[in-house]
């Protein structure tokens, strides 16, 4: 049996912004993504494969925010992060403050695999990744008008720093069919963040978790919020040690505890059987999912 979910960020968009062109360009992007990390379980392929290729097709897309197309921080520059999570024997890898790596997810896997590390940052990670052979971007290649533009609005006040407009990331979570878990996690952070901050996306047990025994998260949202909350490995407690389903543990963390403290935002969290559930408590969150009939689905805002 295989499974896959993805998300692209929740809070990217709101039901007045939405337009049918706009409707009808996420729900392509996202599958795409879905219908690449899919092919990739169809053929025997592993969830680690998958993830990173669903991720690697949302990275790529300007429309989202991670890789091409990734929020503008306060100085201007593009600061990208990323985490992955192998289920078989919880190894990781996760990347932050990285300026010149296309594709960072590729770079933290490569931390995973190639490195004695688990997370690497800013100038050492950008090392590492030439010395792993990536080829170095130029800042711009992250660019995009619209991007450009949000941080000119927030920087007049025009909106509310953490308010979620200004929010968005991209990941994947997968089954395979060796019944191995995996979870990935991309993004640009937000919109005018400042000092070097560093959100949830590549913090193992916040924005990204996977062990075999119960499921993969990955996570989009205020991520302060999703750090104190630790909300990934949360949700694989809530299954271990309650005995809770996939559905009823995101729900509670994502729908509660963060509630409770106030963060904006959702999870995509699958199970070992293949259970998905996709809870958010913003407006929207851009996502889909493939199980192991097929069956494709996307969403944009709450059903
Ligand atoms: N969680 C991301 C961060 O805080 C942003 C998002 O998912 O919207 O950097």
């Amino acid at each position: 049996m295989q499974a896959i979910a993805i998300h692209g960020g929740a809070g990217t968009l709101s039901a007045a912004d939405l337009t049918p062109e706009s409707d009808r360009a996420y729900r392509a992007g996202l599958e795409r993504a879905l219908r690449a990390g899919y092919a990739i379980l169809e053929r025997g392929g592993s969830s680690l494969d998958a993830v990173v290729a669903a991720v690697q097709a949302l990275e790529d897309d300007p429309l989202f925010n991670a890789g091409r197309g990734a929020v503008v921080a306060a100085n201007g520059k593009h600061e990208l992060d990323a985490s992955i999570m192998d289920g078989r024997d919880l190894r990781a890898g996760a990347v932050t403050g990285v300026r010149h790596v296309r594709s960072p997810i590729e770079l933290a896997r490569l931390i995973m695999e190639h490195s004695p590390h688990v997370m690497l940052s800013g100038p050492g990670a950008e090392e590492f990744a030439l010395e792993q052979g990536l080829a170095p971007v130029a800042n711009s290649y992250f660019a995009t008008e619209r991007r450009r533009l949000e941080l000119e609005r927030m920087l007049h006040g025009e909106i509310e720093a953490g308010r979620e407009s200004l929010m968005g990331t991209v990941g994947a979570v997968a089954l395979d069919a060796q019944g191995n878990l995996a979870a990935a996690t991309s993004t640009g952070g937000m919109t005018g963040k400042k000092w070097g901050r560093v959100g949830d996306s590549p913090i193992i047990g916040a924005g990204t978790y996977a062990a075999n025994d119960c499921c993969a998260v990955s996570a989009t949202g205020h991520g302060e919020y999703f750090i104190r909350a630790a909300v990934a490995h949360e949700i694989a407690s809530l299954m271990r040690y309650r005995g809770m389903s996939v559905a009823a543990a995101a729900n509670e963390v994502v729908m509660r505890q963060l509630v409770d403290l106030g963060g904006d935002g959702g999870v995509i969290a699958i199970g070992r059987d293949g259970s998905i559930a996709m809870p958010f408590n913003s407006e929207g969150m851009l996502r889909g999912s493939m199980d192991s009939s097929g069956r494709l689905t996307t969403g944009l805002l709450a059903d």
